[in-house]
């Protein structure tokens, strides 16, 4: 394994983290997780090297108004190793006061089986509502939890603009920032700039979708395969992916949302060849174009998160727009098929009443109904 500094925190991170959003499951259910899987992976991650694990208290839950499972599972599972660092994070959509605050950070302190969280994240801090928490007191709440020692380390995760990203960094000192850069995700919200800049403040920073819910890991259409065919490397689209991000050294962390024990073995065996500065002019000339094709497919740029579910009128939202894109990108019969008849038609896009609820949740930004009418009208159901 190796290992980078996280900002100021004097905490040596492996470069390769393990995610808790897409833990193994045994049924459609996201509470149902395959914990007998779960055990063996963290046991082969802390062994080889891991030493970095992130949660959430929304992750893992079948109802986004209460928390998932996530944090109780990484909790147990976590609690023998002394070694390891624990990251979780706190709703930021959610706090509008001192005893939503107090009372959740409690709550997640039993979960994960602590006394203090070492690792602190303000969760998806977005434009829209910024304003309001920080109005309504949020580093306040922040700095009591600090004097009280139920908080370490501070951060915040966010898909924020630059521009609200440096007026986030003006407003706190904090630590580390988690944040969604891949070689096709990399000018905004907030891009390379904003990685720049975090590593200019000497801020710790911990990547996330890498792999942009694996959309860049697996199917990847004919012209995208002919394009990596084309050079002298032979990386896998895996090891593409993270090594555009690992060759970058103001990155100081990767996670990734492992989902078995054979993905936490690729993975991190890819480490082990992973240098920063690793990848050349050629190298960045074939992922630019390799994005540049990816852009002409124009795909709705949901990572499957789930951040919007469920839906109250049953629109299985991410599966929709996933089956669309693979549609649009892979040119084969089969994601149509997958739309059309393995996909409810209570869950399909024409269920969607434009009430507008999942709006605010979505990190990307997509406008679901509006990409929904897409969906309904590609599909013609
Ligand atoms: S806008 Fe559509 S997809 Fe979003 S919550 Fe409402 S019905 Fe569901
Ligand atoms: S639409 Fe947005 S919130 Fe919903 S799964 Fe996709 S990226 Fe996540």
């Amino acid at each position: 394994m190796k290992y980078r500094a996280l900002g100021k925190t004097g905490i040596k991170s492996s470069i390769l983290g393990f995610g808790a959003m897409r833990l193994p499951l045994r049924s459609s259910n996201p509470e149902d997780v395959d914990v007998m899987e779960m055990r063996k992976m963290i046991d082969y991650a802390v062994e080889n090297g891991i030493n970095m694990f992130d949660t959430a208290l929304v992750y893992h839950t079948a109802d986004r108004a209460r928390p998932g499972v996530s944090e109780g599972i990484l909790g147990e599972m976590l609690k023998e190793y002394d070694e390891v660092h624990l990251s979780t994070k706190m709703p930021s959509w959610n706090i509008t006061s001192w005893e939503y605050f107090d009372k959740t950070l409690d709550y997640q302190l039993e979960q994960l089986q602590k006394d203090s969280i070492e690792l602190f994240f303000v969760h998806s801090i977005k434009d829209s509502f910024y304003g309001d928490i920080k109005e309504g007191g949020l580093y306040e709440f922040i700095d009591r939890a600090k004097d009280d020692g139920r908080i370490e380390h501070v951060g915040f995760s966010t898909h924020a603009s630059y521009e609200l990203l440096e007026e986030i960094l003006n407003d706190y000192k904090w630590e580390f920032v988690l944040t969604q850069v891949n070689y096709i995700d990399n000018e905004i919200n907030p891009g390379l700039k904003g990685l720049k800049k975090l590593s200019e403040l000497n801020i710790g920073t911990m990547i996330m979708e890498p792999l942009r819910g694996g959309q860049l890991a697996v199917n990847q259409p004919q012209p995208i395969q002919d394009i990596f065919k084309s050079s002298k490397r032979d990386f896998s689209p895996v090891e593409w992916a993270f090594n555009y991000l690992w060759d970058k050294k103001e990155v100081s962390c990767v996670f990734s949302g492992m989902s078995n024990l054979n993905q936490v073995k690729e993975n991190i065996r890819l480490v082990e060849k992973a240098e920063d500065g690793m990848l050349n002019d050629a190298d960045y000339d074939l992922l630019e174009k390799v994005k540049s094709e990816y852009e002409k497919m124009k795909n709705i740029p949901c990572t499957g998160c789930n951040y919007c579910m469920p839906c109250p009128f049953g629109v299985n939202i991410p599966k929709c727009f996933y089956e669309y894109n693979m549609d649009k990108i892979s040119n084969s019969e089969n994601a149509s098929i997958q739309y059309r008849f393995q996909l409810h038609e209570d869950r399909k896009a024409h269920n969607c009443t434009k009430c507008g609820k999942c709006l605010m949740s979505c990190p990307q930004s997509i406008d679901i109904p509006g990409q929904l009418s897409v969906v309904e009208k590609h599909f013609g159901d």
